[in-house]
């Protein structure tokens, strides 16, 4: 579904991705793990055409994504294939970033209603259903200062589900969240998973990884250093680099 080819990104003269191939099948769960500066957020960011990429090329349903060849020359894609393209990710971030001065259910039905044009009633219908499915159906004519960091959290994963993407991407979803906060989060994307939603996911949380991903990536320097089904990865890495990464996790 999501294929990576030889990505390379470049800030200036500083390369964050060197030449990172990677493919996310339909219906798979992709967790990225590695230290602090190692590209997973600028992967996930490319991904979702918020970074433009140097090299290589990324492929959605076999497309080329931002970009396509005309003349044989590569050229941005046009606004409205952009678009497309775009709306096909869903971003959940660290920050929640829900809009304070609107409900929960407003948040949600913000951009089905100004980005898909969606009526009112109709975005308050997929609204709900997807609070409900975060289990926050009760909250949503609560503001964000009246939710607890996990319940806002949820709410922003219903916001990103709410317009319907085929592909689910999260930055370190738990990772602002106090302790006791993580786990109902954690629930929520484990019935992701099993509802099958396409996901990549950068976290920190090892075990949620070994549990729900279907392929385990460790980063470091901008590569991927590891890569393979979690159980393998965790057991057998290959690099150095990899073991040192698990054991300081671990
Ligand atoms: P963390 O675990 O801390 O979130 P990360 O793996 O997500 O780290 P990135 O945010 O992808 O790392 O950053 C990768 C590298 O690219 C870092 O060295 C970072 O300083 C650099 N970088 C990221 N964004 C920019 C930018 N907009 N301009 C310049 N350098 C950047
Ligand atoms: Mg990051």
């Amino acid at each position: 579904m999501l294929e990576l080819v030889k990505v390379e990104k470049f800030f200036g003269s500083f390369q964050a991705l060197h030449g990172v191939s990677l493919e996310v099948p339909a219906g798979t769960v992709t967790c990225i793990v590695g230290p602090s500066g190692s590209g997973k957020s600028t992967l996930l960011r490319t991904v979702n055409m918020l970074e433009s990429i140097q090299g290589g090329a990324i492929f959605f349903k076999g497309e080329l994504c931002g970009e396509e060849v005309r003349n044989g020359y590569r050229v941005p894609v046009s606004p409205a294939k952009a678009r497309e393209q775009v709306l096909s990710f869903g971003m959940v971030f660290q920050s929640f970033n829900l809009f304070p001065n609107m409900t929960a259910l407003q948040n949600v039905t913000l951009a089905p209603r100004t980005v898909r044009g969606l009526s009112r009633a109709e975005a308050e219908r997929i609204g709900v259903e997807h609070l409900s499915r975060v289990g926050l159906a009760d909250k949503r004519n609560n503001y964000p200062n009246e939710l607890s960091g996990g319940q806002q959290q949820r709410v922003a994963i219903a916001r990103a589900l709410a317009m319907e993407p085929e592909v689910m991407l999260f930055d370190e979803p738990t990772s602002a969240l106090d302790p006791e906060l993580v786990a109902e989060v954690l629930e929520v994307i484990r019935s992701l998973a099993n509802d099958g939603t396409t996901m990549v996911i950068v976290t920190h949380e090892m075990n949620l990884a070994a549990e729900i991903a279907d392929q385990l990536v460790v980063m470091a320097d901008g590569r991927i250093i590891e890569q393979g089904p979690p159980r393998e990865v965790l057991a057998h890495p290959r690099t150095e680099r990899g073991r040192a990464f698990f054991a300081a996790v671990n």
